[in-house]
């Protein structure tokens, strides 16, 4: 075992292959659903919002997909990320347990999300796309597309969740300095913003809501805009796949393996991004890591969630597919943790759960929150509130490994780092962050509207 505590690759180490799940899953693929007919889709309703490359990666059964070099000349810029291990928190838990991150917060724009946001606005150029619409939560996913199509010089047009909207002006400023228009969802701009306003004049917007309005500018634009997509689909999850394939490396460094990997999940892809290597490494050599997926109690999709084939967005106007769903109609609380707001999960994360092999766990918001002031103090690095999900269930895992004074490797994924979470950061300091219950009178409401598939579930 290493006495080192940072594990850095070399740029020649940089992936030059995505790993596609799909090829070693032991579960059978789910159709995705025209959201009128409820009939499977074609390839030219998707074409309308994205170009066909990413679609091919969509289905893909192949194993590994070959990174551009153009893709990967931009990696270079924060790739490969550093594997650190958290010696000063194990020495203030007092816990035998070693635990490691991955930190992702190392990106330009500071999450992982860049790892998909840069192959996308690639394949788009190469298609001729004119501009690209997307939605954003927490601002994490506006900031890496607008940073992308910036490098590629395609316009980026954002939805941004009106209440991150208020709470996060600096995300705004920061996608509008890389050349993006960034909007406050709901807006007026399109039918189904138009129609959520007349309902309810204060809706504090979500990410179903966001997803509904850029798809819809994309879907009415003649082909001259596409839509893309931060989290949820495969070709996402695919992309993040870097994270992982540079883990196995770097744990291997560190002369050990991981017993636990855990991530935070909002649509699952950096949770996909750091697991599914280490799901590969279960399913085909033997190893048994336990792959913990964190999710708030505030949209606990995966655990109170059923599922079911749901459609992606509020409006009914993204593909349905068959995920662990709140329902599509539910609009979560108005929690910081505004990347982990949204109803649904990605489709081959909710079959491996429903599989039993990923494990999911909920944990509340003021938890988390203290969980990321602990590990603020001991490693000096400000989480993102949603990382901080993955910090909670770390910390959890050691200290049981201390009561049990087992000596268990834990490996999380630090999917941003908080620079701009710093309002949330103060309202917890002056005792004002609230604990939202299992909303679960909203949920049970939004079941109601889900859709009636006839394709036997
Ligand atoms: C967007 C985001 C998430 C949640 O999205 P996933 O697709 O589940 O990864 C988590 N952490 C950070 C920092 C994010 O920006």
């Amino acid at each position: 075992m290493s006495d080192q505590t940072r594990f850095i690759l070399n740029e020649t180490d940089l992936p030059k292959f995505w790993y596609n799940i799909a090829a070693d899953s032991p579960v059978p693929p789910t159709p995705v659903l025209h959201p009128g007919t409820l009939e499977p889709v074609t390839p030219d309703f998707l074409s309308v919002l994205f170009p066909m490359e990413l679609i091919l990666q969509e289905v893909s059964q192949e194993r590994y997909i070959q990174i551009p070099e153009e893709v990967r000349e931009i990696y270079k810029l924060y790739r490969p990320t550093p594997l650190i291990r958290a010696r000063r928190l194990e020495k203030a838990l007092g816990t035998p347990a070693h635990i490691y991150y991955k930190n992702e917060g190392v990106s330009p724009s500071g999450s992982h999300k860049p790892n998909t946001a840069i192959p996308q606005a690639f394949y788009n150029k190469a298609a001729g796309t004119k501009a690209l619409t997307t939605e954003t939560g927490a601002g994490q996913w506006g900031s890496a597309l607008s940073m992308a199509g910036n490098f590629f010089d395609i316009a980026v047009e954002v939805y941004m969740v009106k209440v991150s909207y208020q709470q996060k002006p600096y995300r705004r400023i920061l996608m509008e300095t890389y050349g993006a228009q960034v909007f406050a969802s709901p807006t007026e701009r399109t039918d189904f913003g138009r129609s959520v306003l007349a309902d309810d004049p204060d809706s504090p917007g979500s990410l179903g809501i966001a997803i509904s309005e850029a798809v819809e500018v994309a879907a009415k634009s003649g082909g001259a805009k596409k839509y893309s997509l931060g989290s949820v689909l495969n070709h996402v999850l695919t992309h993040q796949s870097v994270i992982g394939e540079e883990s196995l490396k770097q744990m291997d460094m560190a002369g050990e393996y991981p017993d636990v990997v855990i991530g935070c999940v909002g649509g699952g892809s950096n949770f996909a991004g750091i697991a599914y290597p280490f799901l590969r490494e279960n399913l085909k050599n033997g190893q048994r890591t336990r792959l913990v997926a964190v999710e708030p109690t505030a949209a606990p999709s995966l655990t109170k969630g059923i599922y079911t084939f749901d459609y992606g967005d509020s409006a009914k106007m993204a593909p349905v597919v068959k995920m662990h769903t709140l329902g599509h109609s539910f609009v979560p609380p108005s929690i910081h943790a505004g990347g982990l707001r949204y109803h649904g999960m990605a489709p081959s994360l909710s079959a491996f759960c429903n599989a039993g092999l990923i494990e999911a766990i909920a944990v509340p918001q003021k938890a988390t929150f203290e969980a990321a002031i602990q590990f603020a103090k001991a490693e000096g690095i400000v989480p993102a509130p949603e990382s901080a999900h993955a910090i909670r269930a770390a910390i959890d895992e050691a200290l049981d490994a201390k009561a049990k004074g087992e000596k268990r490797v834990i490996l999380f994924n630090l999917s941003g780092h908080g620079n701009f979470d710093l309002a949330a950061y103060e309202k917890f300091n002056r005792g004002e962050l609230e604990d939202y219950e299992y909303p679960a009178e909203a949920v049970e409401e939004a079941m109601s509207h889900l859709p009636k598939v006839a394709i036997p579930a």
